[in-house]
This record gives structure tokens, sequence and C-alpha cells, in this order.
């Protein structure tokens, strides 16, 4: 049998629900240990506590500690692959930190749970289950980091949590799934086309993201200058475009050497030089604006902090944003 580490971090998949309050919360350290009998036909899997936290309270310094644990892991040799369970609500971008720091190889997959373990209908035991039989699968080699919930398969680069409490939360908006799991096998629809890892080194640098609205104006963002932050992402509107009021902010930004990046808040679709009124696309180019290709705010944050703790210039933060 195939070996797979299990390393755990928190989150709704190690939680209960108490009965009196209807509260969900870490109660029980054993809640996860319990599905382990369920998963033991389809590998020998070793289960082992990185941290327990809900996944709004984990910080740069826990994705670093899981990071270096998942190396750990899967430079074993007698390792096929690793599955980290974690809290949803930031699970994407776990996922996808994890995703720019490990180069293809043996898979690694990131699931959770909607409903936590004593729950009607808890999905955590399914999710843990298909995820151990991807992270054993020699199909799942080489496509990067893979979140496995609701018996379907997305690439770490697209997925990203689109409901409050349904099941099928996760979903990759342009792209769709990779994959899906049955009761009896592992489907493979498409290879993600893209991927992209860099050193590891601490995140230390601080970056803001703010979404954009009708009539916002400046002021978020020069706070953000006068605490010092070393690069912003701002989710603009549409194709890439902001009000008037945000130009000045934006250019003193620049003028500061702060890297502004730009994604859409759709969730579909690209920034491009467009429109060419004030703060349109084509304005906030001509300003020094760097485009995302299609990551969302959160992701394109966790990357520009990455760009940043390997000491990449304007240019280059530039060119890791545009040419992928
Ligand atoms: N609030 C929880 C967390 O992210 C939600 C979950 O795990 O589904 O830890």
């Amino acid at each position: 049998m195939k070996k797979v580490y299990v390393l755990t971090t928190g989150g709704t998949i190690a939680m209960s629900e108490d009965e009196a309050t209807g509260t969900v919360r870490p109660v029980d350290g054993q809640a996860l240990a319990r599905f382990l009998p369920g998963v033991a036909k389809y590998a020998d899997v070793v289960m082992e506590e990185v941290f327990n936290l809900p996944s709004p309270h984990l910080t740069f310094f826990h994705l670093q500690q899981l990071l270096n644990r998942v190396q750990e892991r899967l430079a074993e040799p007698e390792v096929a692959g690793v599955v980290v369970t974690h809290g949803t609500d930031t699970l994407e971008e776990t996922a996808f930190y994890l995703d720019l720091q490990l180069p293809p190889g043996k898979p690694v997959v990131v699931t959770g749970a909607m409903r936590s373990s004593n729950e009607i209908g808890a999905d955590g035991p399914l999710n843990l289950l298909n995820s151990v039989r991807t992270a054993a699968s020699e199909v799942a080699v080489g496509k990067g980091v893979l979140v496995v919930l609701n018996d379907e398969i997305h690439g770490a680069r697209f997925v990203t949590k689109t409901h409050t409490s349904n099941v099928a939360t996760f979903q990759s908006p342009e792209v769709g799934p990779i994959g899906s799991l049955d009761k009896r096998s592992i489907h493979f629809r498409q290879m993600p086309l893209q991927h992209e890892s860099y050193p590891a080194k601490p995140l230390q640098r601080s970056v803001g993201l703010l979404k954009m609205a009708l009539a916002i104006d400046s002021r978020l963002i020069d706070h953000m200058l006068a605490d010092g932050i070393d690069g912003l992402v701002i989710e603009a509107l549409g194709q890439g475009n902001v009000p008037p009021a945000v130009v000045p902010g934006i250019r003193r930004a620049i003028e500061k050497g702060v890297p502004v990046v730009l994604v859409s808040r759709c969730f579909n679709g690209r920034v491009q030089d467009v429109y060419g009124y004030e703060g349109g696309g084509k304005h906030l180019r001509e300003l020094g604006a760097i485009f995302s290709n299609g990551l969302n705010g959160q992701k394109a944050r966790i990357k520009l902090m990455v760009l940043l703790a390997n000491d990449l210039d304007m240019e280059s933060i530039r060119s890791a944003f545009e040419r992928i």
C-alpha cells in the first residue's frame, strides 16, 4: 500500500458542533482521527498535527511551518503524497501558497469540510477519503497542488470558496474542476497549463488588499502608505478600472516604489488596458500599475508577498504577474 501523510491544521473538518449551543468549535482533538479506519483500505495513512486552528487565525508563520512539514514528508522516499486538512475560509490561500513554493511532483492535496465532524451530512469523512485516494494516485503526480472537496479536484491557482455554507462551495470559475472522483475511480480531464514556483523565503513584507466600489477614494491607500506597506493589490472594477479619486493614491504608491497589482473584483476574466478614461485600465497601465492575469485578490496578495520575499524589483514583479 502507498504511504500518505495527512497533516492536520484545524478548521471545521476537525471541529464538532456543541448540541446545547449549536456553535461549532475545536472541542475534541480526536475528531479527525475517528475518520481514519474508513481511509485505511486506500493507503497506509499516517496522521500528524501541524497545528489546530480555525483558518482565519492563520499567519504567514503558520504557512511556512506547514510548508516545511510538507517538504519534509514529501522528501521521504516511500511517501506517495501528502494531504493537508484545513479550514475552508482561507484554504485557497494556503493551497496557492504551497503551489507557488513546491515544484510539481508527488501529489499534495488540500481539503476541508463545510460541516463539522458530528453534524448530519458531515462532509469531512468523504473529503478526507477522496483526498487520500488522490494523494496516493499516480495520475495526480505533477499537477501542482490540488484542492479536493465534494467529489471534485481543483487546481490551487483557480479554485475559490464561492458559498458561505454549501458543501459545493469550492469552484474554479473560469476553468472548472480539473478532475473528479466517484466510488471506483479518479478522472482527470485537464492538466493545468500554467505553473510557477519560487524559492521559499520568510514572508515578512506587508501587502495591502483593497476592493474598489462606486465612489471610493484614495484615503485608505494613503493610510496604508503612511503605515509603510511594501505592496498593494487592488481589486479593480470590471476589466481593471478604478474611480478617478483613487488615481492619486495609486500614483503616490507607484512613485514611492510600492508595486500596485490590479486584479478584478469580477471572478471571471482578465484585467487589461482597454478603457482610456481617467482611472481606466489604459490610464493605470501608463501610471505603472501591474496587471495580474486571472488571480483573485487574496491569491495575488500571496503571490506578491512571495515575490517581495525573494527581493524582486518592480520590473521583475511585473513580468512575474504579466507573463503567466
Ligand atoms: N471557519 C472555518 C475555518 O476556516 C470554516 C471551515 O473550516 O469550513 O476554519
